[in-house]
């Protein structure tokens, strides 16, 4: 569903990413963890081509970036994307924030934007909110009405930056459980958390990143049933944070 090949990337002379490459298949599900500007946050945004990288090329279902025909607003509109900050739109209604893409970009009718967007509201258990403005909600709330608005939009692929690192500790796991059902679902995703409890339930593989490259690339039995066989740095960064 994803394949990242031996991608570059520079801020002028810094080298961000350097000789990255894995696959994401579909159904599968990836941890991307590493010390603060390893360069995960770079890393999943070129996958949603929201930043430009210089050598190298993501395909994600069968859709370069690179290639200079490619739709990229499109290509955008099939790869959801959950940040650590919410972002949704403070002055529209939950509904509105919901319904707005699925009728600018994807030309859904009102009513059929706002059937999906109500049902996917209820999936992430917060029906009662539709009327509602994001200011009016916990943080926890608002984080699963960005889950809800990404899937509104029928993604082969969710993308999660740090979804929960913004938020009170007593609000991260109703962002997590609703992630974790999705994995359970069959969503193929790539999720930059330092939530190993939620790498160890529902990853398939964990990537470690570090300085700009993929350092570890392992299933998650390797990754936490053999520490001793991870690298230096690996084992540096899990013994912080285990
Ligand atoms: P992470 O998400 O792992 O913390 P990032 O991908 O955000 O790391 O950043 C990786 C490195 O790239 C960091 O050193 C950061 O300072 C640098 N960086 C990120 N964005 C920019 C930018 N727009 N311009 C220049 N440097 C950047
Ligand atoms: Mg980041």
């Amino acid at each position: 569903m994803i394949s990242i090949q031996n991608v570059n990337k520079w801020y002028g002379d810094f080298q961000v990413l350097t000789n990255c490459s894995t696959e994401v298949q579909k159904g599968e599900v990836v941890v991307v963890c590493g010390p603060s500007g390893s360069g995960k946050s770079t890393l999943i945004k070129c996958v949603n081509a929201l930043e430009p990288f210089q050598q190298g090329d993501i395909v994600v279902d069968g859709t370069s970036i690179a290639s200079p025909k490619t739709n990229l607003p499109r290509l955008r509109s099939r790869v959801g994307m959950v940040f650590q900050h919410f972002e949704l739109f403070p002055h529209l209604t939950i509904t509105e924030n919901l319904t707005i893409a699925q009728i600018k970009v994807l030309g859904r009718s009102k009513d059929e934007a706002t059937q999906k967007g109500l049902a996917l509201l209820d999936r992430v258990g917060l029906a009662a909110h539709a009327h509602k403005h994001p200011g009016q909600l916990s943080g926890g709330q608002q984080q699963r009405v960005a889950i809800a608005r990404a899937l509104a939009m029928d993604p082969v692929v969710m993308l999660f930056d740090e979804p929960t690192s913004a938020l009170d500790p007593e609000m991260v796991n109703e962002v997590l459980d609703v992630m974790v059902q999705l994995a359970q679902e069959g969503m193929t995703m790539m999720c930059v958390t330092h939530e190993m409890g939620f790498a160890r339930k529902v990853a398939d593989r964990v990537i470690f990143m570090d300085r700009g490259q993929i350092v570890e690339d392992c299933t998650k039995d390797t990754f936490f049933g053999d520490i001793n066989g991870r690298s230096d740095r690996a084992q540096q960064f899990l013994a912080k944070i285990l």
